[in-house]
């Protein structure tokens, strides 16, 4: 929605083939800056055309000779390379993101100090990934396999740590030879357009990564409709993913979810309350709580409860709250207006239900005129309560006692989701036990929040479908060939003469 006003912005157009390309339609939509609530940028609203573009560039060079026959090796040196330009741009890149989603830009320094690794980490394995040879019954046959890259992956992704997610994706794809279209969200798209420059500037072809920026509904769905798309990654909301994962089922296309969560935090009788308050804190305040892992369900066992909440509302209420440029802030704002008033209704909804708010409540401007929302904790709660089972993606924390392990196991499986969950004991049986029977694809005892590139991490039930990291992921990008080769100068039997 381009007006007077927006004409003076800085305009961002798609990234084709190496290029910057204008939108089809001539349309641009406003990024703004939910800290200042001022607009940042003007972004190309993509639509089917602009899709259609940047994937026949895709599928060009997936095809050419020069990206398709180049080494395994010589990926990995292009990859590292990346990595470096990464590193060399860290400051420009976490800036990029601070101001367009809100985190604190310490936050996104600390995301971006680690991006490089993944691209290093994918740059090491590249050469490394092998078939295998089977040893089927008949020696005279060599059977072999060997795993390909797929052809043009769409990666949409979310607002929420936009180079990260899509970082997730495209290292991996590009490591085994795919070549990727990404539909960044329509909230945070420059950074990712900055991050398209770079590839090419690490030597990748251009056309080997390609953006379209612009709405879900529209430059997303015409990616995920794409008859020549080889496969979707998506990183986003359950609703979303449950649209994704039917079209493509439909037509035989893969897909990767990472998707909601609702994940439980476990404090047991043992714990070192002091150390899992802080663990608290960090699971549902860091990143003002919009992250797919927030530990938003709180379960304290009775004994422990009142020392737990105890601490946790005392560094709910010292939160700093403010410009996430500035060093000394602790929560920044919500990412977007719809999302802030989206965290007021959960909470306004959970006071109907029932619920108290021990701690915050309160939509604030943060005194810059922005987004903001208090670190909040709701007790006298249940998890039949709407404000427990469904995903808020704020700082919302909801507080509940439990009395012995069957119980919080089974409260804490309660949920659609199975993304993460913590546990905190000194009980070492305890908590492998817990580890054990916890239905959730990533599990921490005595921390949370811990992850590595060279870590998988997969969202059970509700919360996703395939492997995002590690060496496990490169099966999602890659598809397996088993070729049979006759190797005996043997006369071939007729093959209406039974053999005995
Ligand atoms: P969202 O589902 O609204 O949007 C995600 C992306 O999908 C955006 O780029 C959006 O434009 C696009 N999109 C929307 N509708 C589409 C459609 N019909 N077809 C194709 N694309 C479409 O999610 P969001 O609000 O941007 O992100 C927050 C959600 O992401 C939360 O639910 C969070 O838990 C989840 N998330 C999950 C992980 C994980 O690894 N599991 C990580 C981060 C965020």
């Amino acid at each position: 929605m381009p007006d007077q006003s927006s004409a003076a912005l800085p305009r961002h157009d798609h990234y084709i083939g190496g290029e910057r390309v204008a939108p089809s339609s001539g349309d641009y939509f406003v990024s703004v800056n939910p800290a200042t609530a001022l607009p940042l940028y003007t972004a190309a609203r993509g639509n089917a055309d602009d899709v259609r573009r940047a994937v026949a560039d895709a599928r060009t060079t997936f095809e050419d000779p020069r990206w398709r026959d180049l080494s395994q090796t010589k990926r990995g040196h292009l990859l590292r390379r990346l990595g470096d330009l990464i590193a060399e741009n860290a400051e420009e890149l976490a800036r990029m993101e601070s101001t367009d989603n809100g985190k604190l830009l310490r936050e996104m320094r600390g995301q971006l100090a680690t991006l490089p690794e993944y691209y290093r980490y994918y740059a090491g394995l590249a050469d490394k990934i092998e078939g295998a040879v089977i040893p089927t019954s008949d020696r005279r046959v060599l059977n072999y396999t060997m795993r390909e890259p797929l052809g043009v992956v769409g990666a949409i992704t979310p607002w929420n740590s936009p180079l990260t997610l899509t970082t997730s994706k495209v290292a991996p794809a590009l490591c085994v030879g795919n070549t990727v279209v990404i539909k960044p969200s329509e909230y945070t798209s420059a950074a990712i357009l900055r991050l398209a420059e770079l590839v090419v500037e690490a030597g990748f072809p251009p056309g080997a990564v390609n953006v379209v920026t612009g709405y879900g509904a529209e430059a997303g769905q015409a990616l995920v409709d794409h008859p020549d798309l080889a496969k979707i990654s998506f990183t986003g909301s359950t609703a979303t993913g449950s649209r994704i994962a039917a079209a493509t089922a439909s037509r035989f296309v893969g897909s990767t979810l990472e998707l909601g969560g609702k994940s439980p935090n476990i404090v047991f009788e043992d714990a070192n309350v002091a150390n899992a308050a802080m663990g608290v804190v960090a699971g549902i305040f860091a990143a003002a709580g919009q992250t797919c892992i927030a530990g938003s369900r709180v379960f304290a066992h009775r004994s422990v409860y009142d020392e737990l909440l105890e601490r946790v509302a005392a560094r709910a209420q010292s939160i700093r709250i403010g410009d996430p440029l500035h060093d000394e802030t602790e929560l920044g704002p919500l990412a977007f207006e719809t999302q802030r008033d989206k965290v007021a209704q959960y909470v306004d909804l959970g006071r109907e239900e029932g619920a108290r708010v021990l701690t915050g409540g309160r939509a604030t401007d943060g005194g810059l005129g922005g987004y903001f929302y208090e670190p909040t904790i709701l007790v006298d709660v249940d998890n039949d309560m709407r404000v427990v089972r469904e995903e808020i993606f704020g700082p919302v924390l909801a507080i509940m006692p439990f009395d012995s392990e069957e119980e919080v196991l089974r409260l804490a499986n309660d949920t659609e989701y199975g993304l993460a969950a913590g546990v905190w004991t000194t009980n070492l049986a305890r908590a492998h036990r817990m580890a054990a029977r916890l239905e959730a694809g990533t599990v921490w005892v005595n921390t949370y929040r811990a992850m590595s590139p060279m870590s998988p991490r997969q969202g059970f039930k509700a919360s996703g479908v395939g492997i995002e990291h590690g060496t496990e992921t490169i099966k999602e990008y890659t598809r397996l060939k088993s070729v049979w080769v006759n190797t005996s100068e043997d006369a071939v039997a007729d093959p209406f003469v039974m053999r005995s």
